[in-house]
This record gives structure tokens, C-alpha cells and sequence, in this order.
């Protein structure tokens, strides 16, 4: 299953007892060596000798421009001097006001408010506190806000002139997010009604467009002595990222000077594997080496976690013996949204997992692509922030000049659009012409249609009722359209399971495959995931239940975190919580239904050739190795695509043909989708779906006929005579239409009922066992 789901998964469930106590006194702040540690640290920062031209800057102008690399002390050091100034400015009005900075990923914006709660050594949630997507730690005292764009963009929603910030600072502009793209045409509009907002806008690297865009704001670089760092490249091109760059740890552990390494990597699953071969090849070389700390860093890392990687290299084993080394496994987030101290070794692989949306076919992508030479700079450019470092790039010099754009095009121009633009449409943004990064028309052609294929907007492209409850949820639009037409499949208790448990990274570790019988519902992998959540719960949310079985305990907390979430914002917009009767026949096929209420845009069928083709798009795709459907069914609802050699289908389930034509909006798939089989049988499913309709109806009107009883009965019976030869007559014209079509569909359809017969006794004997075993 997936490790990085959603990228903007939610692991943060702090609390003072997941962090090392240690330095801390007891009312919760720092001793006082710990605290004058700091501060003398934080005086070494390059920004704070430029702390009085900032203020002057900013004191003149509405909006700055600041520039400063990675780790110069951006994040941390420029809020609390806007602080500062605020509180000299408005000091009646301060504790109404607040400093608000974006981070663009959950673990930055965590980080960074520890960190600066530590510097004002207050604690964290009061003066300084963090608001990240299901995680609030906030309170009345908060004046300084640490928060994702992502949610500045939503409190927005209910505040759309943000009067709660006397201060917005963006920060990692360069990043240029999807929400960053969008805070910067929003916040334009904003600073022309709110001459009291002033705005600082914090990038790595300098960009003209930007000081352009904001009407000549001035722009301020922070000065910053660098390191040389030697490059070098490998001979010839690498095919096995992963092995090579595990291979480079151990040499450079092996033969170079000391100092840390920080190598890159593309995902969750892959920095575990790395980990756990380095400590192998390294635990091999036994005393010939120092010892390592391998600490991982990724967008979901937990708090306790997060603070490994702040830490010194661990000391030699003996007196005199080898230094020891820091290893940091990253994903992009070690980029620039976090600065590590004392690396010098960096190793980059030249690949980065990134979403691409192809708005021609409709289909949102997940792959890994070779990073842009800025980024490239970006990663070797930090082996030298503190010493002298070196940077291995695991491919050709060759492919670093021709093959590689000059810079990562914005996320806004390689993205779906579609939870923007609903965001947009409740913001009632007139029009995206003013905004700096604009999409590509068809881009947002596209989103507007789903937006109205989910029911979000109506003809005209305004909001509706159901739009604006789908707003009000931070889900992508179709998993909010799941949860907010649950009740109607009378199963909203389950889908908000199944939203959480989506919403998180991977929670199976290894091993899982030895018990997953336990666990795994053949209809499809939601199910399965809403087996494993109901179980957690059975079993008193156990951490030994969660070993015994394999399950990551620490991301079933944070689905539950998720989850309490989700309940609150139901309530607020009264959405009723319901469920089916557990042992009854519909239990399943219910929750199948709803999620494909909010997924039939995401549906594969099964060819002839055996190959899955989206329906909408057709593009083949595959199903995840990691599925636990163990079979292929004819059609398929999907999460994602992850392309790698090929595009494989993640967290797929079994639907039927026959539910997509009633739940889908009306001749949805008929309209839009390209000649294809599914296409075909859809369309035959329709034309029965209107059949049976129109039949029904006309029955319905014969039984308010009066007649006499007699005639009645005859006339029924020569009625249906009629109606059953008439219904032959129209079979044979489609089949001689479609002749192998449509014994194919009637031969699998004879086929799927047979399996389904099975597969739910299959499953009612489970639940009845299931069921006598817990009243033991
Ligand atoms: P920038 O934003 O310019 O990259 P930061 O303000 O993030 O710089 O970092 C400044 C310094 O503070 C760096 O040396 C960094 O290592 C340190 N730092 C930042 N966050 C933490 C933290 N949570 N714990 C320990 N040190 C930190
Ligand atoms: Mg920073």
C-alpha cells in the first residue's frame, strides 16, 4: 500500500509527552543553560545583523521582498522581529492581532514553532503556536502563528480579509506550492482593502517576476558567508538510485573526513529501506568505523522524530577512536524547508517524486522525474552552509546540462485544480487573470467541469449547497463529495474511517502480508483499511495489538486524530452520522456505493486483453502490486496513479457497471468518454436502466387503472406476454448491434453474480465468526 499517501498527511498529534522532557524545567520551559545556549546560537545567525534595515523596510513599506539562503535564519529569527515591531505599533490591539507565517509542508511549520517557542521560551501553543490541516495548537495567547498556506488559504473562508493578522509572512516562496501561487493573487486583492496588512514574502533564491508582481516592492538579500563544496558526478548514467546511493553512505562513512551526510531520496518506503540497509553494510565493518545515527525526514515525520535530526553526530565508541557520523534520509523537505547544521556530504540521486496532472486525459500522476538544475544547486549548496563539503550527484555531468529543465516549473501549472478552484469559488475570486503563475486554460476548464460533474457547482458555475459543504472540508473535493453524500447510503460512520485512514500514510509495516488474511476484504483495499481501523478500535486502540499484527500504531493514532476532525466539521454542517447494520447483506455494497459517489471519475475497466483502461482518459494502468484485491474484476474505483516503469492503480475496489450509470450524473459517461469497450457497456447499462424505468413507470400507472377484476387480471397477464416478447425483440436488435458485446457482458455479469454470491457468503460466514468470537 502506500507510504507517502497523501502528501499533506497528518501525523503531528503533539503532546509534551512525545517530546524529550530533557533541558526542559518543570512549568514546561527551557532551563536556563539550555535557553542561553540558544539564544547564543541564534546570535550567529546571518539575519541578525541585519535585523534594523529589515525593520526600517518594513516599517516603510506595505510589502518587502527578503531574500537568504537555506539556514541563514529567515524562518525562525524575521517573525519574531516583526513581533517586535508589531508590538511597539498596536500594542492596545496585540493580542487580537497576530504574525501569521506559511510553511509549505506540516513538519516546517511544527518544527519552526518549537524551535521559535524555544528561542522566546514560552511554550508551545501559547504566545507561539501552529495550525496545521487537522491539527490546531493554538490558543487566546497565540500571537505568533506558524501554519501550512493550505490552511491560510481556508481561514480565509471564514475571514476573507484575514482581519485576525496585522502581519502575513510567506515563506519558501520559491517552493511556489499550489497554495503559495494562490495566497499571492488572493493576498493582492486583500492588501488593496486592508491598508493596515503588510506582507513579507521570504525566497532562497532571488526572483525579478516577484518584485515585478508586487508592484516594485523593495527587496532585501541577507548576506551569508558560504563554503566551497566539490562536485562530482558518476561515469556513467545509474539505474539503481536506491543502491547507489546506500552504496555512497558507506563509502563516504568509510573514507571521508568527518562530518554528516545528508542523501536524498523519493519516498517514505524507500528512505525505510535505505535505513535499514545502511545499518546492515555499516554493522558489517564492525570497530574499523565510528558509529552512525541514521534519522529519517520526510513531510509526516512525528514530532519526537523531527527533533533527531537538530541533534550532534553521536561521539566515538571509545576515546580516540573513529568520530561517529549524523545520517539524514530525506525526501525534498531537507530542500529548504528545514535547515540541518554541520552537513558536508551530500549525495543526490537527481530524482524527485512529483504530482503531474495531465489535464488533456484528465488523469493525475504520481512519479518520479529528474529534479530541475535549481534544485540540483539547491541540494549541493547545502553541503556547504556550515563547512567545507562535497556533493555526489548519482548521474552524468552529461545529463545535468542537457537533460534537466533550468528550474521546477510552480505546482499551480502541473497540478489539478480542482481543490482551488472550489476553495476560489467560495472565496468568490472574480477571475484568475491578475494572478502571477497562470494555469493553462484547459487546466481550469477541466476543474470547473469535475467541479460541476460532482455537483459542486450548477450550470451558471456558481457554488451550490452541496459545493459548499465540500468546501468546508480539508479533502480533496471528491473525498469531501464521499463523506458529504454518505448518509445517503446510510454509512457516514464508515466513510469517515475510510477518509481518515486515506488520509495518512501507510500503515502496514513489514510482515503484514503473514497476518493480512486477518484483515483483507477481497472487494478492495478501502475495505480493507476500514477492517483494520474498526479492528484498532475493537481491540482498545492496543499498541501490542498493533505489533502482534504489523500495523504502524503511530499513524492509527493520527487516523484517529483525522478522523475526530472530520466528526467536528460533519457537525458543524449538520451532516447526519449513520451507519448500516453491521451483519446485514448491504453493509459492504453501501460503503462501495458512497465511495463511488465521490470516485467515479476514478474508474478502470477490465479489457478484453486483461489490461485495465480509465474510463474517462483511456489510459492502461495496472493494478499496485500492493493491492489486496487478489483478482481482477471488471471494473475498478482507484485513488491514484503512480507511474513509475508503468501507471499502476493504488488503493483500488470492486464496483459494478450497473452502480456507475445510477450514481454517476445522469449520461455523465456516455458524453465525455473517448470509444472504448467500458464505453459500450455503459451505454447498453443505460439504455436498461431506462427500460427498466420506463417499464416501471408504465406499470405503475396500470395498477391506478380501474377495472373490473376479471379484465384486470387478463388484461395483466396478456400485458405481460406482450411486454416479455417485446423486450426479446429489443435484446435481439441490440445484440445483432453488438453481438459480442453484449454476450460477453451477459456471460461475465452471469459470472460476477455467481462470485458475489460467494464473496458474500464468503464474507457473512467471516462476520458471524467474527462476531461469536468478540462475544466470547
Ligand atoms: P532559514 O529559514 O533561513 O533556512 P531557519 O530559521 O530555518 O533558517 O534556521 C536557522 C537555524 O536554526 C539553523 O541553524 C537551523 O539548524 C536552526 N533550527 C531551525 N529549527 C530548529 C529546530 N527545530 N531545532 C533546532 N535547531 C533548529
Ligand atoms: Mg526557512
Amino acid at each position: 500500500m502506500s507510504t507517502e499517501r497523501k502528501r499533506n498527511a497528518r501525523l503531528f498529534d503533539v503532546d509534551r509527552s512525545s517530546v524529550s522532557s530533557e533541558g526542559y524545567s518543570l512549568d514546561g520551559k527551557l532551563d536556563s543553560q539550555r535557553h542561553s545556549d540558544i539564544l547564543q546560537k541564534r546570535e550567529t545567525l546571518p539575519v541578525r545583523k541585519q535585523k534594523n534595515e529589515f525593520l526600517d523596510v518594513l516599517k516603510k513599506n506595505q510589502v518587502i521582498i527578503l531574500v537568504g539562503q537555506t539556514g541563514s535564519g529567515k524562518t525562525t529569527q524575521i517573525p519574531q522581529f516583526v513581533l517586535e515591531a508589531v508590538e511597539v505599533e498596536t500594542s492596545v490591539k496585540r493580542p487580537k492581532m497576530m504574525v501569521a507565517c506559511t510553511q509549505p509542508c506540516p513538519v516546517a511549520a511544527v518544527s519552526a514553532s518549537r524551535r521559535v517557542a524555544e528561542e522566546m521560551n514560552v511554550i508551545i501553543g501559547e504566545e507561539v503556536g501552529y495550525s496545521i490541516c487537522f491539527e490546531d495548537n493554538i490558543s487566546d495567547k497565540t500571537v505568533l502563528k506558524y501554519l501550512t498556506d493550505g490552511m491560510l488559504l481556508r481561514e480565509a473562508m471564514a475571514k476573507p480579509l484575514l482581519e485576525m493578522y496585522r502581519v502575513i509572512i510567506i515563506d519558501e516562496a520559491h517552493e511556489r506550492t499550489l497554495a503559495t501561487s494562490v495566497l499571492f493573487g488572493y493576498l493582492k486583492l486583500v492588501l488593496g482593502m486592508r491598508p493596515d496588512l503588510k506582507l513579507v514574502v521570504m525566497s532562497a533564491t532571488v526572483e525579478a517576476k516577484l518584485q515585478d508582481y508586487f508592484d516594485g516592492a523593495p527587496l532585501m538579500k541577507i548576506y551569508c558567508v558560504h563554503h566551497p563544496v566539490d562536485i562530482f558526478y558518476t561515469i556513467k548514467p545509474e539505474s539503481d538510485f536506491l543502491g547507489a546511493t546506500i552504496r555512497s553512505v558507506v563509502e563516504i562513512h568509510q573514507r571521508e573526513e568527518p562530518g554528516d551526510i545528508l542523501a536524498f531520496l523519493t519516498r517514505q518506503e524507500e528512505i525505510e529501506e535505505a535505513c535499514h540497509r545502511i545499518s546492515e553494510e555499516i554493522g558489517k565493518l564492525g570497530n574499523k568505523v565510528g558509529p552512525v545515527e541514521i534519522v529519517y525526514l520526510h513531510s509526516t515525520l512525528p514530532p519526537d522524530m523531527q527533533q533527531k535530526i537538530f541533534e550532534p553526530a553521536p561521539p566515538p565508541l571509545v576515546e580516540d577512536g573513529p568520530p561517529g557520523r549524523k545520517i539524514v534520509l530525506s525526501t525534498i523537505t531537507a530542500e529548504t524547508s528545514l535547515s540541518i547544521d554541520r552537513i558536508a556530504y551530500v549525495i543526490d540521486p537527481g530524482v524527485v517524486e512529483q504530482n503531474f496532472y495531465d489535464s488533456r486525459v484528465g488523469v493525475n500522476f504520481l512519479m518520479v522525474s529528474p529534479v530541475s538544475r535549481d534544485r540540483a544547486d539547491m541540494r549541493a549548496s547545502l553541503a556547504g552552509r556550515t563547512v567545507p563539503g562535497k556533493c555526489f550527484r548519482l548521474y552524468t555531468e552529461r545529463s545535468y546540462n542537457q537533460d534537466r529543465h533550468g528550474q521546477t516549473d510552480p505546482e499551480i501549472l502541473r497540478s489539478n485544480l480542482r481543490s482551488i478552484v472550489l476553495i476560489l469559488k467560495k472565496l468568490e475570486v472574480p477571475d484568475l487573470r491578475h494572478f502571477m503563475n497562470l494555469p493553462a486554460e484547459e487546466a481550469l476548464t477541466r476543474a470547473l467541469k469535475e467541479l460541476s460533474d460532482l455537483g459542486a457547482l450548477d450550470d451558471k458555475g456558481n457554488l451550490t449547497e452541496l459545493g459548499n459543504m465540500m468546501s468546508k472540508f480539508p479533502l480533496d473535493p471528491q473525498m469531501a463529495k464521499m463523506l458529504v453524500v454518505s448518509p445517503g447510503f446510510n454509512c457516514s460512520n464508515e466513510i469517515l474511517s475510510i477518509c481518515a485512514m486515506l488520509s495518512v500514510p501507510n500503515c502496514f509495516r513489514e510482515g503484514f502480508d503473514k497476518v493480512k488474511a486477518r484483515f483483507v476484504d477481497t472487494d478492495g483495499d478501502h475495505l480493507t483499511l476500514l477492517n483494520v481501523y474498526n479492528e484498532f478500535k475493537c481491540n482498545k486502540e492496543d499498541l501490542s495489538w498493533c505489533d502482534t499484527n504489523f500495523i504502524n500504531y503511530s499513524v492509527l493514532k493520527s487516523a484517529q486524530n483525522v478522523r475526530q476532525h472530520l466528526v467536528q466539521c460533519m457537525s458543524r454542517c449538520e451532516i447526519e452520522m449513520c451507519r448500516t447494520y453491521l451483519y446485514g447483506p448491504d453493509y459492504y455494497d453501501n460503503i462501495r456505493k458512497a465511495i463511488l459517489a465521490g470516485y467515479f471519475m476514478q474508474v478502470a475497466h477490465l479489457e478484453r486483453t486483461g489490461d485495465y483502461l480509465t474510463v474517462k482518459g483511456n489510459q492502461y494502468v495496472y493494478l499496485h502490486p500492493s493491492n489486496f484485491l487478489g483478482w481482477k474484476p471488471q471494473w475498478v474505483v482507484y485513488n491514484e496513479i503512480v507511474s513509475t516503469s508503468m501507471h499502476f492503480i493504488r488503493t483500488a475496489m470492486h464496483v459494478r457497471g450497473e452502480w456507475l450509470v445510477d450514481i454517476a450524473p445522469p449520461r455523465y459517461y456516455l458524453k465525455n468518454f473517448p470509444n472504448s469497450e467500458a464505453k459500450q457497456i455503459l451505454e447498453l447499462l443505460e439504455k436498461w436502466k431506462e427500460q427498466r424505468k420506463w417499464k416501471r413507470e408504465e406499470s405503475k400507472n396500470k395498477r391506478y387503472v380501474p377495472r373490473k377484476r376479471g379484465e384486470e387480471v387478463g388484461s395483466r397477464e396478456v400485458h405481460r406476454k406482450q411486454e416479455r416478447e417485446e423486450s426479446r425483440n429489443k435484446r435481439y436488435v441490440l445484440s445483432s448491434n453488438c453481438a459480442w458485446k453484449r454476450e460477453e457482458e451477459v456471460g461475465s455479469r452471469e459470472v460476477h453474480r455467481k462470485r458475489e454470491r460467494g464473496d458474500r457468503e464468503r464474507q457473512w460466514e467471516e462476520r458471524k465468526r467474527k462476531c461469536a468470537t468478540r462475544k466470547q
